[in-house]
């Protein structure tokens, strides 16, 4: 029975189709997928890896992004953009971003207690996550819950839920934002930004789409456009973070660019719990005390 549904989810992987219509979803309705998704996280298929990210100039670590995996029991990884675009289609989403919530946030309460008190985790947030009228509350009592303080949190956002949303998701927003949880516009560049609407949501900065970095070596459009969205963010007075870096060369264009932070397999893969534990001991082994001035050069881990 269980080894059935498991399957039914991978043919909805191999076919790339949503719940609704992939031909191996017949009978996975949305509260079996619920279901199924609740089963995940009590066998513990569910986890999180985490992908370091850095200030582009002086290597040092500015905090990582959680992502999340499910390995069925077979051992077959369901990428996170299946899963994520399944759960989705109906309530799944809340388990699941609750579940990463929590467990995102008791990761990063571990990185405080060891020492590392400036480390924040980030979160990756679907739109359909705001339509939920509890998620505020849900999240300041998952911060309460785990003891991590809110500037330790950021959330990452798409441009589609901060902009096609209620009055009441934009409150939502306002009130994390309001008590101290951090927000990151995601995958900048690929939806439909109104530039004016981007100067009243309360995000503190914009992360380029791996799609401009990879291709902006190569490509003087991607190029233009990394370097205006960087000269856009600054003039606004936001931050800007450089997602899918892979080559020295890619960091140097942002180094050109001034853009401020980046993260890649060139700095890192994603890594598990223990990798984060490893990453840290190297990197406060070799990195000089944060202040000190000490340049990046020969400090990188190679991706
Ligand atoms: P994203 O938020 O844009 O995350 C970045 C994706 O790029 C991650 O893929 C990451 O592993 C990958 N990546 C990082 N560095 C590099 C690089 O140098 N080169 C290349 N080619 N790729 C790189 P991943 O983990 O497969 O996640 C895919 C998407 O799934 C994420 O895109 C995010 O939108 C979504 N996602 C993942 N975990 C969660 C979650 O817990 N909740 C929600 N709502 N969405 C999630
Ligand atoms: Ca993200
Ligand atoms: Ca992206």
């Amino acid at each position: 029975m269980v080894v059935e549904r498991e399957r039914t989810v991978a043919n909805t992987h191999a076919t790339s189709n949503g719940p609704a219509n992939g031909p191996g979803t017949q009978g996975i309705s949305d509260a079996g997928f619920a279901a199924r998704v609740r089963d995940a996280i009590d066998r513990q298929e569910l986890s999180l890896v985490f992908q370091p990210q850095a200030d582009v100039v002086t290597n040092r670590l500015t905090g990582f992004e959680a992502l999340s995996r499910w390995r069925l029991s077979d051992g077959t990884m369901l990428p996170p953009d299946v899963f994520v675009p399944m759960a989705e289609q109906g309530e799944a989403i809340h388990l699941l971003g609750e579940w990463t919530l929590r467990t995102a946030c008791v990761a990063a309460t571990g990185w405080l207690r060891a020492g590392y008190p400036d480390i924040p985790v980030s979160v990756n947030l679907s739109a359909r996550q705001l339509d939920d009228p509890g998620l505020v509350l849900k999240v300041l009592g998952i911060l309460a819950e785990t003891g991590l303080p809110a500037a330790n949190l950021k959330l990452e956002l798409t441009e589609t839920s901060m902009f096609s949303q209620t009055a009441e998701a934009r409150e939502a927003l306002l009130r994390l934002r309001g008590a101290g949880i951090r927000l990151v516009l995601d995958d900048f560049g690929t939806g439909w930004s109104s530039l004016a609407t981007l100067r009243r949501v309360p995000v503190e900065a914009l992360k380029i789409d791996k799609q401009f970095v990879q291709a902006m070596v190569e490509d003087r459009d991607a190029a233009a456009i990394v370097q205006a969205v960087v000269a856009l963010a600054h003039a606004l007075e936001l931050g800007v973070v450089a997602e899918g870096v892979e080559t020295p060369e890619q960091r140097l264009y942002l180094q050109a660019y001034r853009c401020d932070v980046l993260q890649g397999y060139w700095l890192s893969r994603p890594l598990t719990a223990d990798g984060v534990d490893d990453f840290l001991a190297e990197r406060s082994a070799i990195l000089p005390p944060i202040g000190s001035g000490g340049s990046a050069a020969g400090q990188q881990t190679s991706g």
